[in-house]
Formats: C-alpha cells, sequence, structure tokens
C-alpha cells in the first residue's frame, strides 16, 4: 500500500500460519518444539545431534555505516534480505535477530522487529514479553545478586565453625558436600570429600568468601527504563545490621548472564560460563564467583528454558529465531550462537542464515567477528553493510538529526555533494569489514525522498572502495520483492572464497589488542589508559584473564570516542577511562568515556502511545 501503514497496522493486517506448521516446513520433529501460544515455539537443542552430519549453508552478516540516532535499517535489512530469498529466489533461509529489551519499547526507540513490509510478526508478541527470557535472565541476575550481599551479611555474624556447618548439609545425619561444594573444594586445592576430615584452616578457607563490598562489580537489573534506580543505597532497613552500601541497577539487557546466552552452545557449556562469572574480589584480590556462592546450579535452573531459541516468522511466512539480545555497547550486541548454529543446520548446505549485529560496523561486526565467531568456530560468507542516503548525507556534513525532530531540507532534497562527501564513512566501513577477509555487499536502504542520482552515486562509490556489489533495496515499501537484487548479489559474494581472518591474537597483552582495534578499526592514532584503567588491566592480567578478547564500549554515533565527530575522523587519541571484565561470557570490556547502563525515559516516551482495546485486546500504538 501507498502510503506505507504503521508498523503495526501491517502486522496486523497479516495472519501468521500456525507456528506448528512452520516448524514442520523448515524441517523440525513434532518433539523437537515447545509451543508459546500460536506464533511462537522454543526449538530444543537436541535438534543439533539429530542434524549434527548435515552441512551448514551460508552465513551471513547484516552490519551498518555509522547510523545517525534514528538507526539505518539493519533490522529491516535482515528480514528483507531473508524474505526475498526464500518467498522469491525459493532459497532457503532463516533470520536471527536480537530480542528487543522493552526499556526502549517503552522508552524512545520504539520496537525493533524490522519495518515498514519487512518485519517480524505479530510484532507486538516480538517486542513485549516474547517467551519470557529476559525475565529469566533478570530472575538469575537478581539472585545472584541478593547471594552476594547476604553472604556478606552471614559471614559477618556467625564463626567460622557456624558458616561451615551451616553451609554444608546435613544428609541422614551426616555431612556431605554438594556437587557444587565438592567442585569449590577443588577450586581450592583441598582434595577431600568427607566434610570431617577438614582442618580448621581449610575449613575457614571454605566457608568465609571474605568479598570485599568495594570489589562488587555485579549489579541488580530490570528491564525498564528507570534512571532513578541508576545509583542507590541498598541495605538500610534494621536487619541488615548496617550493611548498606551503594549500589545501582542496570537494564536487564546489559547483564552479563544475557551476553553468556549470547555465547553458550550448549546447556553444560552455559553451567561452566555461568558458574565462572566473577562478581567480586575477596579481600586478598583473588575473584569470587557465582561458583563460590553456591548459587551456579540454580542460575542454570533458571536458564534452561531461555536457552532454546524462539521461532517466529516474518510477514512473509519465512522462518526467523529470535533469541538473545545483549547490549551492543558495554556487550557483544549479537543474537545468539545457538540460534545461528541451528538454523545453519536447518537451511541445508545452499541455504542462507542471516544474522544482525548491532550499531555500526566498527562496533557490531568487529565485535561479531572478534567475539561471536571466536566463540561458535562459525566462518561467516558475507557482509551486508547497510547504508542510508539520510546518514551519508549526515557524514557529509549535513545538519545535525535528533529522533523526533522534522528532518531539515538538506535530507529531504536531492544534495549530490553532501551524498558524495559522506560516503568517506561508508568506504572505511567497507575497509573494515575487508580486515577480516570477507566479502562486502552494500544495501542501500531506499527511502522514499531518495533520488535516482544520490542512489547510483552511493552504489557507484561503494563499488570502486571495494565493495563486491552495492545495490538499493525497497523492502520496507513493497516488502521481498524490493530485495531480489540484494538476495542475487548475497548469493553471488557467497560463492567467492571468503579469507575470514580475526584481527588479533588473543594471546597479546590486553593492551596491544586495545590498541589494534583503536588503530585499525576506528582509526585513531594511538589509545590513553586512566590509571583506573591501567590497575584493572594489571588486576585482570594477575588474575590469569589477560588472554581473552575484547568488547569495546564506545559510542555508534562516531568510528571516534565523541558522537559529534562524522564522516571519517583522524589523528584522535581513544581515551580508555575504565576496563571491567565478563568473565563468564568472556570477555574484557574498556570503557571509552563513559558509559550508561540504564537508558532513561525522554519527556514523551514511546508509553503514551501505546493502549490496550479492551473489546478486541488488539494492542494500538508499538511501531
Ligand atoms: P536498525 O536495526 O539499524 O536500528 P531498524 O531496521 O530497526 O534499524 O529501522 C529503524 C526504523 O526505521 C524502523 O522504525 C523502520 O521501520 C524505519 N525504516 C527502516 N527502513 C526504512 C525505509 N526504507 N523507509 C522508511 N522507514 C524505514
Amino acid at each position: 500500500l501507498s502510503p506505507v501503514p504503521s508498523d503495526i497496522e501491517i502486522s496486523r493486517a497479516q495472519t501468521p500460519k500456525a507456528v506448528d506448521v512452520l516448524a514442520k516446513e523448515i524441517g523440525l520433529l513434532a518433539d523437537e518444539i515447545e509451543i508459546y501460544g500460536q506464533s511462537k515455539a522454543k526449538v530444543r537443542l537436541s535438534l543439533l545431534e539429530r542434524l549434527k552430519d548435515q552441512a551448514d549453508g551460508k552465513y551471513v552478516l547484516v552490519a551498518g555505516i555509522t547510523p545517525t540516532p534514528l538507526g539505518e535499517g539493519k533490522s529491516t535489512v535482515t528480514i528483507g534480505l531473508v524474505q526475498a530469498l526464500t518467498a522469491h529466489l525459493h532459497v532457503n533461509s532463516f533470520a536471527c535477530l536480537r530480542q528487543p529489551s522493552q526499556g526502549p519499547t517503552f522508552g524512545v526507540k520504539g520496537g525493533a522487529a524490522g519495518g515498514g513490509y519487512a518485519q517480524v510478526i505479530p510484532m507486538e508478541e516480538f517486542n513485549l514479553h516474547l517467551t519470557g527470557d529476559i525475565h529469566a535472565i533478570t530472575a538469575a541476575n537478581n539472585l545472584l545478586a541478593a547471594a552476594i550481599d547476604t553472604r556478606i551479611l552471614h559471614e559477618s555474624t556467625q564463626t567460622d565453625k557456624a558458616l561451615f556447618n551451616r553451609l554444608v548439609p546435613l544428609v541422614n545425619g551426616v555431612r556431605e558436600f554438594s556437587d557444587i561444594q565438592l567442585h569449590r573444594l577443588k577450586k581450592l586445592g583441598i582434595n577431600k570429600t568427607d566434610p570431617s576430615t577438614l582442618t580448621e584452616e581449610e575449613m575457614t578457607r571454605f566457608a568465609r568468601l571474605d568479598i570485599d563490598p568495594s570489589t562488587i562489580t555485579w549489579q541488580r537489573v530490570l528491564d525498564t527504563n528507570d534512571r532513578f534506580l541508576r545509583k542507590i543505597t541498598i541495605g538500610q532497613s534494621k536487619t541488615e545490621k548496617g550493611f548498606f552500601r551503594q549500589a545501582q541497577f542496570d537494564i536487564a539487557v546489559a547483564s552479563e548472564i544475557m551476553a553468556v546466552l549470547a555465547l553458550t552452545d550448549s546447556l553444560a557449556d552455559m553451567k561452566i560460563r555461568l558458574g565462572r562469572m566473577v562478581v567480586a574480589s575477596d579481600k586478598k584480590g583473588q575473584p569470587v564467583t557465582a561458583d563460590d556462592l553456591g548459587v551456579t546450579g540454580a542460575l542454570t535452573v533458571l536458564m534452561k528454558d531461555a536457552i532454546k531459541p524462539t521461532l517466529m516468522q516474518t510477514l512473509e511466512g519465512t522462518p526467523v529465531f529470535v533469541h538473545a539480545g545483549p547490549f551492543a555497547n558495554i556487550a557483544h550486541g549479537n543474537s545468539s550462537v545457538l540460534a545461528d548454529k541451528i538454523a545453519l543446520k536447518l537451511v541445508g548446505k545452499e541455504g542462507f542464515v542471516v544474522t544482525e549485529a548491532g550499531f555500526g560496523a566498527d562496533i557490531g561486526m568487529e565485535k561479531f567477528f572478534n567475539i561471536k565467531c571466536r566463540a561458535s568456530g562459525l566462518v561467516p560468507n558475507v557482509v551486508v553493510l547497510v547504508a542510508t542516503v539520510r546518514a551519508l548525507k549526515m557524514h557529509g556534513g549535513g545538519p545535525s538529526v535528533t529522533a523526533g525532530v522534522p528532518l531539515k531540507k538538506e535530507y529531504t532534497e536531492e544534495n549530490l555533494q553532501l551524498v558524495a562527501d559522506g560516503c568517506c564513512n561508508l568506504q572505511k566501513q567497507i575497509q573494515i569489514a575487508q580486515l577480516f577477509g570477507v566479502p562486502v555487499v552494500v544495501a542501500l536502504n531506499v527511502f522514499k525522498s531518495d533520488t535516482r542520482a544520490e542512489i547510483d552515486l552511493v552504489c557507484e562509490l561503494a563499488k570502486q572502495a571495494g565493495a563486491f556489489d552495492a545495490v538499493p533495496c525497497q523492502h520496507w515499501s513493497i516488502g521481498g520483492r524490493g530485495s531480489v537484487d540484494l538476495a542475487h548479489a548475497v548469493r553471488e559474494a557467497a560463492n567467492q572464497r571468503s579469507h575470514f581472518r580475526f584481527l588479533y591474537d588473543v594471546q597479546l597483552p590486553i593492551i596491544e589488542k586495545i590498541r589494534t582495534i583503536a588503530q585499525k578499526v576506528y582509526g585513531a592514532q594511538d589509545i590513553e589508559l586512566s590509571p583506573e584503567a591501567q590497575s584493572k588491566i594489571q588486576l585482570y592480567t594477575q588474575q590469569g584473564f589477560g588472554n581473552l578478547p575484547i568488547c569495546m564500549a564506545k559510542t555508534h554515533l562516531s568510528l571516534s570516542h565523541e558522537s559529534e565527530k562524522k564522516g571519517v575522523p583522524t589523528g584522535f587519541i581513544l581515551p580508555i577511562n575504565d576496563v571491567r571484565a565478563s568473565i563468564g561470557a568472556g570477555f574484557i570490556y574498556p570503557l571509552v568515556g563513559t558509559m550508561s547502563t540504564m537508558p532513561g525515559l525522554p519527556t514523551r516516551p514511546c508509553f503514551y502511545d501505546i493502549d490496550l482495546d479492551t473489546e478486541t485486546e488488539q494492542v494500538k500504538g508499538l511501531f
């Protein structure tokens, strides 16, 4: 239709096929799915065992140029491309997307199911609750948070002996260690299994974690943009005996458990990752983990269903996995390894899996390659780099673009000079993808104000910059058939040999890895570490975590650390203010500037428009 109706109107106008029908179409057996309602199902991991000898399909990553704050359509391109591949080229394909946080859904950005005629449906189910994975993460995260403070309180009020006796359960009148406790004993180098044989020194070492409260890095989380929880004081009731301290809430998708979910490849691996999450240091500077707190088993129980990807469909009835949605700044911003792995088996050797990395290619794609592909062992075949005329005009010196403010005339009228000047950002992002040895197809996501001359100019400059191909696409306004050229280009690029390589060796010192990303990817002259960052690097290296990959926490609105610097900034020194670690997920994350881990709400948040028709139970106002 023209004009294109709202996202929710389009979504509602299409009746999704029953999810069990979809599951059957893509080769799932009846006992491999767990159905939630009519249009969502979780897929069991046993499938991976059944299909282990099946060859993987082609693996395509959708990334983008440095975006405007409005987003340039990576999710929309991801959906448009699979719709074109499956419904129009008749090639099996799967889209793998992140589950959105409800914070932005009710806050500034709105939903993340794609847009126009390239969407996951029903979009309200995609954007709200889904199958409860984020709720499970919130529960697990906060159980661990409660375990930390409670343990500090109990250790302060009990003798070593009493503490030991309370911690080690009586089984038929005899004290016996649980499996998790036996694991802790092993870690402490105490090779005993009978509690009655421990010396007093061993008992103390086992029972006392001696957490230094000033080193606690584990925060409570909530999936709501509630800025008033950014700094809080906990433990103010008399019952906590003066154990109050400053703490904070983060948005749930910033929880390390979300990053663990995104990077794990089995239940057993998830349990190991959850157990090794470091929450603080003890008073001797040794790391304290979820295993030490005895909570790993309970966390795994809370996460046992969240580990299964959720199957949904596009507007054109093609399959989609929605799974995990780690914060794209302090975490790696990519959907799950498991969804990609399962989808690669399901599409077969000639099929395509299209997965999306958050933010611009300098962030989401770099982390996709260096963190996600390192964890999964999967080798990507093609990068699709999404560009828009409006973002290129911004990089060429156009006026600033702000959400909720109408675009200035530079963006609504033809301006070839701004486009040409802004293509430097596209060229740089193509070069970044080439550092990893993967062919790049540029997808120009066409908006209705773009002119033929502007579109041709972008495609020509992209090819000159080394893109394998560059094509305009119109899936937003006409669905999959608007991306058939893109699908052909991707198919051809996938037949090229991929010379995929990582950017750095994980064995390099932490500082060298950070410097490599800063110089080779962002174009920085060098890096500058604050004293805090230097001491953290020393601590993590001493604690044995020096050989993890790096997950940079940097603004996505510029290649540099300063969001107002557009185009391709040069000659800058990248400041590293602090360095933190997600040991369970398996990365070190340097903070470039300050990163908010709890978004706020604007004066007129999206929730003003969201309503329920109580007669029909239809959700209104989501976009
Ligand atoms: P990203 O994944 O890069 O953040 P999205 O795919 O979520 O971007 O798109 C951002 C917003 O822009 C969505 O609301 C989407 O509907 C809208 N959008 C995307 N492509 C177009 C287009 N070609 N024309 C108009 N609106 C678009």
